[in-house]
């Protein structure tokens, strides 16, 4: 249909979402389950999932909120039974001056801290669950232009197409094409790091353990998989990363078990390795006129807290709950208010957050002896401090 005849009545969409990752696939579960005519589109067609392929290399830590999100979508015991590596306790401690804090499940009286999952797992559960709830898959889509007037916003198509709708979530990653087009622009900074990713069995179990090591040059996790594996995010400078890239198996394993101090004992095999680059990025703004960004369209954070997409997550959760209110209260759901109230609660959200994980970024990078003395005495008092230990759990866990 050409842009003239799409204009003469009212858009049969409500929502459009761009980009089918975790964030964008949730969102549009979300939003078709809560009554609005929805459409996802996504340029890249997802890999499907089977449980006979080997464990994806990319895998996320997911927080109480998110579970509860996919819970919602009825899409997470699917998730939980195909592949997922519970993990009821958390040991960080501190490379330089030894310093720890342990969080446990059970001191926060749950039985689980959250699951270890498959990026492509979550993603692909999703896209299965969209046809069901009636969402209409545009794939491969990529969107080239937006045009946005008073009533509707419309998508121009790579292949030519319009698509029109009241309201457009780019959910299009990091990159986003979309924010670029509506004029958004980011602040942030490049870590110059990258983190390094692989599945490695260790000679000692992982006890539903995620460890965490601070070193100088950046953070070392060893998150615990359903199969006894670990799946370790080992941040390094970029030429480092390059250097542990290039190692054979044996040289990166001997790297590996002196990183981590040995904890899990010897690395005794190892998948191959991947490394993704780290930016902290957070969009001016999160919405624009008929448009609102989430995911990490809005937000790139650093790692070591594991947090990226449960804050996607909680940005889904929280656009689907103002737009609801919109509707119900009979208001045009899309309209720079409402949208507004999104934008405002998430930024500050996410700002706060991704500002925090900067600061601890920083903080254990330090390395002249008397802040390494006073980092070690402020984590050490941080475990003990329960009532504060307990606040930052709860943060976590999105509670
Ligand atoms: C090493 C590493 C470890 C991490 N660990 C954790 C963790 O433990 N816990 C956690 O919460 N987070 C973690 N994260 C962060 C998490 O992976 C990201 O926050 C999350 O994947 C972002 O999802 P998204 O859906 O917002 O974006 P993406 O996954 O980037 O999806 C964007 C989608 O948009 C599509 N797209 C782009 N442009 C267009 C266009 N023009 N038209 C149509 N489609 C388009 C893309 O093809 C893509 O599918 C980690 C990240 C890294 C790098």
């Amino acid at each position: 249909m050409n842009a003239v005849a799409e204009r003469r009545r009212a858009p049969a969409l409500d929502v459009a979402v761009v980009g089918g990752g975790m964030v964008g696939a949730a969102a549009a579960l979300a939003m078709a389950k809560a009554g609005f005519a929805t459409a996802l589109l996504e340029s890249r067609a997802p890999q499907p999932w089977s449980a006979a392929d080997e464990v994806d290399l990319r895998v996320v830590g997911l927080a109480p909120s998110s579970i509860a999100l996919l819970d919602e979508l009825g899409v997470w015991t699917s998730i939980r039974d195909a592949r997922s590596g519970p993990y009821a306790h958390m040991h960080v401690w501190d490379g330089e001056s030894g310093a720890a804090i342990d969080f446990d499940a059970a001191a926060e009286g749950r039985d689980l801290l959250g699951h270890i999952v498959e990026n492509n797992l979550v993603q692909w559960t999703l896209w299965q669950a969209l046809e069901a709830a009636g969402v209409r898959r545009l794939c491969p889509a990529e969107v080239r232009g937006i045009d946005s007037r008073e009533d509707r916003v419309t998508l121009q198509l790579a292949d030519g197409e319009n698509l029109s709708a009241r309201l457009v979530v780019a959910a299009d990653g990091a990159a986003s094409p979309l924010r670029g087009m509506a004029g958004i622009a980011t602040r942030g900074r490049d870590y110059a790091q990258r983190a390094v990713v692989a599945h490695v069995v260790t000679e000692r179990a992982h006890e539903r353990t995620a460890w965490q090591r601070f070193l100088p040059a950046g953070p070392l996790a060893l998150l615990p998989l359903a199969d006894g594996r670990s799946s370790i995010v080992w941040s390094l400078p970029d030429g480092e990363a390059q250097r542990v890239l290039a190692l054979d198996d044996a040289a990166f394993m001997q790297a590996l078990g002196v990183a981590s101090d040995f904890r899990l004992g010897r690395v005794v095999s190892t998948t191959k390795r991947a490394a993704f680059p780290l930016r902290l990025q957070l969009a001016e703004s999160y919405q624009a006129e008929r448009l609102v960004l989430l995911g990490d369209a809005a937000h790139a954070v650093h790692p070591l807290a594991g947090q990226g997409v449960n804050l996607g997550l909680r940005d889904v959760t929280e656009l689907r709950g103002v737009l609801v209110e919109a509707r119900t209260a009979g208001r045009d759901f899309a309209a720079p208010h409402v949208l507004r109230r999104y934008a405002r609660r998430r930024r500050s959200a996410d700002t706060l957050d991704a500002r925090g994980f900067d600061a601890l970024a920083r903080i254990y990078a330090w390395q002249a002896p008397p802040l390494v003395v006073a980092r070690g005495l402020g984590v050490r008092l941080l475990d003990r401090w329960s009532p504060l230990k307990r606040q930052l759990a709860r943060h976590a866990a999105g509670l």
